[in-house]
């Protein structure tokens, strides 16, 4: 069982940017409003998610932690759906089979929370101190299987892994407060905030303060959001961010259009940053491709390019007049 847990986690959290993925998901569904992450080394060394969610009842913790075990399917009607999001009762289990995992939780109707720890090489439940919501510490990731290991990269990018998670999950959740940490030190902060705050914010820290926002409508496809000013200096692959219906997508097609319009104003910038929304009936975009990726398929994927293209353009255009 150990074995097959540790298989499963090589495809549900090949790094620790997957782990801080899954925790924060969690958390997400848990109903938080403020989040804490700390990453040591990397992730490798820690990874650490409090939330101010509903909690996990004491006599529940054993089973979050236990494989195929998710409150989030009550019938077999749900499973279908819910599959499609990810939602597949594994992620706890199969972080704990690589790492020594601790989940302290406490709901609100408890006079105390409890923790549940694989330290000991066990899970062992005792009662914690702990605020409402759940805290999820994650120790020595992938110590006990090293060949996985050698696969990571070094702290520096490893943590980059986690941050661009992080932005990817802030971007999606104005109205959530989150707080990064890295090797004890403040290293981010988002406010709960709206929508077009959260943006510029993040936009605005990758850009250096030359933005550009994104509004545009037709009939059926809106593109909102900000955009950095060329700037051949900089080129970072990690600071695209593209959500379609809502939903972070790496998608060549749109890549592909938001770089072409910045070469055609200016010969160069090859990871110009952006933070875009489209919007598009869902009947002209199939976001489901596979779970675990993050491409879409459109129906009409010629005029998605052209038009997405043609706003970005018009966009930096005005901008250089
Ligand atoms: P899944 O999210 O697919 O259900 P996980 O392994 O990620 O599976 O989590 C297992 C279960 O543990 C969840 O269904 C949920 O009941 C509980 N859980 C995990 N993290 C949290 C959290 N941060 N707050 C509340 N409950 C949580
Ligand atoms: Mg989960």
């Amino acid at each position: 069982d150990v074995l097959i847990s540790q298989i499963a986690a090589g495809e549900v959290v090949d790094r620790p940017a997957s782990v801080v993925k899954e925790l924060v998901e969690n958390a997400l569904d848990a109903g938080a409003t403020e989040m804490t992450i700390r990453i040591d080394g990397g992730g490798i060394q820690r990874i650490l998610v409090q939330d101010n969610g509903a909690g996990i009842p004491a006599t529940e913790l054993p089973l979050a932690v236990t494989r195929h075990a998710t409150s989030k399917i009550q019938t077999l009607s749900d499973l279908e759906s819910v599959v499609t999001l990810g939602f597949r009762g594994e992620a706890l289990a199969s972080i704990a089979s690589v790492s020594q995992m601790t989940v302290s939780s406490a709901t609100a109707g408890a006079t105390h929370g409890h923790a549940i720890s694989n330290r000991t090489g066990a899970w062992l439940t005792e009662p914690a101190a702990c605020p409402i919501g759940t805290t999820v510490e994650v120790l020595s990731l992938y110590f006990s299987t090293p060949a996985r290991r050698k696969f990571l990269k070094t702290e520096q990018t490893e943590f980059f892994h986690c941050l661009d998670v992080i932005k990817r999950m802030a971007l999606a959740n104005p109205s959530v407060s989150w707080v990064v940490y890295r090797d004890g030190k403040l290293y981010a902060r988002y406010q709960a905030s709206d929508w077009s705050a959260r943006v510029f914010g993040i936009l605005e820290a990758m850009a250096d303060g030359a933005s550009k926002p994104i509004d545009f409508e037709t009939a059926d496809m809106k593109l909102r959001g900000a955009i950095g000013l060329p700037d051949a200096a900089r080129g970072r692959g990690d600071m695209q961010f593209f959500y379609v219906n809502g939903r972070f997508v790496k998608d060549k097609l749109l890549n592909h259009a938001v770089r072409a319009a910045y070469e055609d104003v200016l010969h160069g910038d090859k990871f110009p940053a952006f933070v875009l929304f489209l919007n598009l009936p869902p009947t002209e975009v199939d976001v489901n491709v596979h779970p675990a990726k993050t491409e879409v398929r459109f129906r009409n994927s010629k005029a998605v390019h052209q038009w997405v293209r043609q706003v970005i353009l018009s966009a930096l255009s005005s901008s250089r007049a």
